[in-house]
């Protein structure tokens, strides 16, 4: 059988940061139990025991223990599945990071984003640095197998400086798995409309990139995905069905799904889905532009047999042209695979757009 993953949408924020384009409502103290039995509700409609779960958000860190513990029993996972739970720095006490691990979260990922008080201040984080430390240290008091961080690069007068100190955060912390990524002025969000100062540049911002790239790799963090790096042994399992074109269901508003390569999302309205007046709306197949999309994202890269199942191939002025990726030193080509280099990444829009 396929691996098969769920995903559970916990749309609820303490606050919304000012770079934050996710669906997610701010002021919230906990998960209200008419969304978590709406999801229940889901759930029971499912045969299939899934390989992962992950509890995204929104801020999931937010649930009960007793409220996750009921979503773990009803999605029933397989045996040895991974359990991801996101959650906040600062919404987790010692007693809830037990709850989740006694629940059977497997996987702890914590929103950590950097080490600088007035960097997390002006990204309208609640938390800060020590806040983010203290976490850590009860997360792996609590026995969590994989601890996740998260950073942000090239952030409002970033430097090397804020990286490394960030990065001694998780380190320090016991962190088997880092994500890094660029900041993106998304639109609707409150830096689209007060865009702050002292934003660095696309090279200066490439340059971050490439710098956060092999700090994370001397630290021993092996990068398997454009933004992701873990422990040999510790990549999580739960993106790389995404990325590897896997089965995965999302559950909750603004989740999306991808069944037997026909993906269907939910509608934005938290509403509604507490009263089931939505539905999943189908939104088209998944063919080969997206399976070279999604692994070109994987530093392990594109099979061209497997691509050519998909009923990809590549033509002549494409093939050209990735020659000229290959002595430019954006990617490595050897007839058989197609992998982007780390500086290959940083411009992986521009080469997607040549071959698509
Ligand atoms: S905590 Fe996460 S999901 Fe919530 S507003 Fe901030 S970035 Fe968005």
């Amino acid at each position: 059988m396929d691996s098969f993953g769920i995903y559970l949408h916990i749309p609820y924020c303490k606050a919304k940061c000012r770079y934050c384009d996710f669906y997610s409502a701010p002021g919230a103290r906990g998960v209200p139990q008419s969304y978590v039995d709406a999801l229940l509700r889901e759930l029971a409609k499912n045969r299939r025991r899934p390989d992962t779960l992950y509890f995204g958000g929104g801020t999931p860190g937010l649930l009960s223990p007793a409220q996750v513990s009921s979503l773990i029993r009803a999605a029933d996972p397989l045996p040895g599945a991974e359990i991801t739970l996101e959650t906040n720095p600062d919404v987790v006490t010692p007693a809830s990071l037990q709850g989740f691990r006694a629940a059977g979260v497997t996987r702890i990922s914590l929103g950590v984003q950097s080490a600088d008080d007035a960097q997390l201040r002006r990204l309208g984080r609640t938390h800060t640095a020590a806040a983010a430390a203290q976490a850590l240290a009860w997360a792996r008091e609590a026995g969590f197998p994989e601890i996740c961080g998260d950073i942000m690069l090239a952030l409002p007068h970033y430097s090397n400086a804020e990286f490394d100190a960030t990065l001694r955060l998780l380190q320090e912390g016991g962190c088997t798995h880092i994500s890094a990524y660029l900041l993106k002025i998304e639109p609707g969000t409150a830096f689209a409309k007060f865009p702050p100062e002292g934003l660095p540049g696309p090279d200066e911002s490439a340059d971050f990139y490439l710098y956060a790239v092999e700090r994370l790799v001397e630290a021993g963090y092996r990068q398997y995905e454009i933004s992701n790096f873990a422990i040999p042994g510790h990549e999580g399992r739960h993106n790389l069905l995404y990325w590897n074109c896997r089965d995965y269901w999302g559950v909750g508003p603004a989740a999306h799904s991808c069944l037997q390569n026909v993906r269907s999302y939910w509608p934005d309205d938290v509403q509604g889905f507490i009263d089931g007046t939505v539905t999943e709306q189908a939104e088209g197949l998944c063919d080969g532009e997206d399976f070279l999309l999604m692994q070109l994202r994987l530093c392990r890269g594109l099979d061209l047999t497997e691509y050519a199942r998909w009923g990809g191939h590549f033509t002549k002025p494409q093939m050209e042209f990735l020659r000229h990726c290959v002595a430019s030193g954006y990617a490595r080509f050897d007839g058989d695979r197609l992998q982007l280099t780390p500086a290959g990444m940083v411009v992986q829009n521009a080469i997607l757009e040549a071959l698509i």
